[in-house]
């Protein structure tokens, strides 16, 4: 078949994936905003939690690290645990990428993909025969077959809102409304002068809280349990008698970002507890001196609900005393993460989602990141209950991208 291969995805994981195909000689056409999700669903003047030996995307060839781009654009050398990445530097670094490794790059949005011809258009083994490939509709207008899809879309569509605060966001989380979800606030210098709750405990509630207060907000943010919001070992601190990751010292840290390849036989709830668990709610450690002593924490036991009586928000909490109390301010800030569902993907077609083998409301995935549908692929987030956590990062792309493009390449010549 000479169709392309479509990789719907220009972030870290559909331009590595890209990069790996084309190395392979496949053709590929590549859809999607570069970095667009750290250019516009993160607050400026973030940084990466992540180390510079764990933010390089993959590339079948050298010359293409994290590293590399510092030395191409003359900035200094990124290298070790200590150095921070200015979210900046890494948006310039994934452009750099995209521009040298993808080229072809289509700015535009895949709006449809089905399978060409109907369900009936392959066999059910799994194999190419009488595989037809995909129909794909971009908004251009323009139809266009594929031998093969990977999905890429990464946190696009998946931003979580509790239902506890959704009594709120009745028309759902907007940055204009009562409640927002954190990747609505780009720009946290308009709350400036205002009263600010950010709901969270991980890192993204702890920075925004951070970036906020400096910008002149009264911050407070409101986690659930005690103790919760907690800041990671420098690295100088870390016990050396563990083995290093790209996270950190530990043994599970290890095993999960070197040998994400068993994972996916490990029974359902484990893979999903450990998705949600592992590398989970902790600041990083260049931000407890930023965040200590200028936004406020508020320890509770949970949300019951929240309302928005006169346009302002006001939540209904449990303290850890049984009273429920209400807590109001000018704005919520929810930085309650990302939940994959397959239902989100409103561009694959409703006779394509209903095949696909799901566990809870995710893809699951085989040998090659191959989903149960012949010739569609997953990789980055939706991919992280079937290869483990190290998914959720872009160190993931480095034992995702020749994987999936070697599988991809046998399966479908
Ligand atoms: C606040 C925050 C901080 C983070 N910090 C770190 C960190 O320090 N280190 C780290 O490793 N990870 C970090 N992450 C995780 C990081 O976001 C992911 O690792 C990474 O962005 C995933 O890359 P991706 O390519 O899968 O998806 P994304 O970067 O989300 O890119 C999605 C792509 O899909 C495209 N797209 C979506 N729908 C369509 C469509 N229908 N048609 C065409 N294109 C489409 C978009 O245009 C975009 O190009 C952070 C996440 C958040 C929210």
């Amino acid at each position: 078949m000479n169709h392309p291969v479509a990789v719907i995805g220009a972030g870290p994981f559909g331009l590595s994936t890209a990069a790996h195909l084309r190395a392979r000689g496949v053709p590929v056409r590549v859809f999607g905003e570069p970095m667009v999700s750290w250019r516009d669903h993160m607050p400026e003047g973030m940084i990466l939690k992540s180390t510079p030996a764990a933010s390089s995307i993959d590339a079948p060839q050298a010359g293409h690290t994290l590293l590399d781009y510092c030395d191409a654009a003359g900035i200094p050398r990124l290298v070790t645990d200590e150095d921070i990445i200015p979210i900046e530097t890494f948006i310039a670094y994934g452009e750099w990428f995209q521009q040298k490794l993808v080229p072809e790059l289509e700015r535009v949005r895949v709006v449809s993909v089905d399978r060409k011809g109907g369900r009936g258009a392959s066999s059910a083994s799994g194999g190419s025969g009488g595989f037809e490939g995909f129909e794909l509709k971009l908004d251009s207008g323009e139809l266009f077959t594929a031998r093969a899809v990977v999905v890429a879309t990464g946190l696009s569509g998946f931003a979580h809102l509790p239902p506890e605060l959704a009594g709120a966001a009745a028309d759902g989380p907007t940055p204009t409304g009562p409640v927002s979800h954190s990747s609505q606030n780009h720009d946290l210098t308009r709350f400036s002068g205002k009263e600010l709750i950010v709901v969270g405990a991980g890192q993204s509630a702890l920075e925004t809280a951070a970036l906020a207060a400096e910008a002149g907000a009264q911050v407070r943010v409101v986690s659930r349990g005690k103790g919760a919001v907690a800041f990671g070992a420098a690295p100088w601190q870390q016990p050396k008698l563990r083995p290093e990751s790209p996270f950190g010292r530990a043994w599970s840290l290890w095993a999960l970002s070197y040998y994400p390849q068993p994972y996916r036989y490990l029974p359902a709830q484990a893979r999903h507890y450990l998705v949600r668990r592992v590398l989970g709610p902790l600041g990083a450690w260049w931000l407890r001196d930023r965040f200590e002593g200028k936004v406020t924490v508020r320890e509770i036991d949970r949300i019951v609900g929240a309302g928005a009586p006169e346009g302002s928000p006001v939540l209904s909490v449990r303290t850890h005393g049984g009273l429920v109390e209400e807590l109001s301010a000018d704005h919520v800030i929810a930085a309650t993460g990302y939940r994959v569902d397959l239902a989100a993907m409103d561009f694959l077609g409703h006779e394509l989602r209903t095949e696909l083998a799901v566990s809870r409301g995710t893809p699951k995935l085989g040998a090659g990141y191959r989903s149960s549908v012949p010739g569609l692929y997953f990789t980055g987030l939706p991919a992280a209950a079937s290869y483990g956590p190290v998914m959720r990062f872009v160190c993931g792309t480095e034992f995702a991208s020749p994987r999936l493009a070697k599988h991809l390449v046998a399966a479908h010549r």
